[in-house]
Formats: structure tokens, sequence, C-alpha cells
């Protein structure tokens, strides 16, 4: 279990803490501030620092399989030493792109709003697919004088 600090503050973007360990899927950190993709919310990207300054850059986080397990993804390419140095205790900062995080926050919780003012399925940043392609609202119909056909 990772204890996910976002739910206290989600506007946290970096925090001390320590490896919990590392396989194949990634890195398991004891707290995160990295949201792990859920809800149509994409898993965030960012960076984990060790204390002698290496880096290991992170493309995405992701649930794992136990409740609240968070795995960050290193980028492909991550150089073997800095994963060797990961090993479970280490003190390392946890630190997400921020830019990019706000604008999904933003963007989920407009969609959150457009799913209260649509009488159409609408995800936290998906529609489901249809025969129209990527979204599951109809074309509006010109002849109603209403913005949106229904049924
Ligand atoms: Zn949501």
């Amino acid at each position: 279990m990772t204890r996910l600090l976002y739910r206290d503050d989600a506007y946290l973007q970096r925090c001390e803490t320590r490896v919990a360990n590392v396989d194949e899927r990634g890195i398991r950190l004891e707290a995160t501030v990295f949201y792990a993709a859920a809800g149509g919310q994409p898993g965030d990207c960012g960076i984990v620092r060790l204390a002698d300054g290496v880096t290991v850059e992170i493309v995405d986080a992701v649930p794992g399989g136990a409740p609240d397990e968070v795995i960050h993804v290193p980028a492909p390419g991550v150089a073997t030493p800095a994963l060797a140095a990961l090993t479970a205790g280490v003190p390392v900062v946890a630190e997400i792109d921020w830019a990019r995080r706000y604008r999904h926050m933003r963007l989920h919780t407009c969609m959150h709003l457009l799913c209260a003012a649509v009488p159409y399925p609408v995800s936290g940043g998906r529609s489901p697919p249809t025969r129209h392609g990527s979204t599951s609202i109809p074309r509006a119909r010109r002849s109603t004088g209403s913005s949106w056909a229904r049924g």
C-alpha cells in the first residue's frame, strides 16, 4: 500500500519518501504525489530523485494489484545503475510534472460538469466508442431547435 498524499492535498507537487520495492513493472514508494491512472484521468509523469541527485524519469503511474498501490513506471532505457540504487528503504524525492497534472485535473473536473449537463455517458476523460467514433453524444438535430437530440 502506498500513502496517497494527493488525497489530502491535490495541489502537492513533491514529497520526500522512501522506496518500498522495485520490480519489472516499476517503482513502489512508501508515499507518493503521483496519481495512478483511474476514472479516465491519466497517470502522472515526473521524476524520482535520489539523495545523490541522480534522477529517474517516470513516464506513467498505474495502479498496482493491491489497494492504494501505485507503480511508478520508469522511462524506457533508464540507466541500470539508477534503478539498481532504488532499493527498499532508500530515501527519494518524488516530484510530478505539475503543469501536465494540473491540466488533467481541470479537464477531469470539466468532464464531470459536462456529465451533469448532458444526458449522455461521459466519463472523467473518456467516452465509450460508438458507431460515430469516439463519442456517444449524437449529432444535434436542426429540426428540433434543441442543442442536443435526445433518444
Ligand atoms: Zn472523477
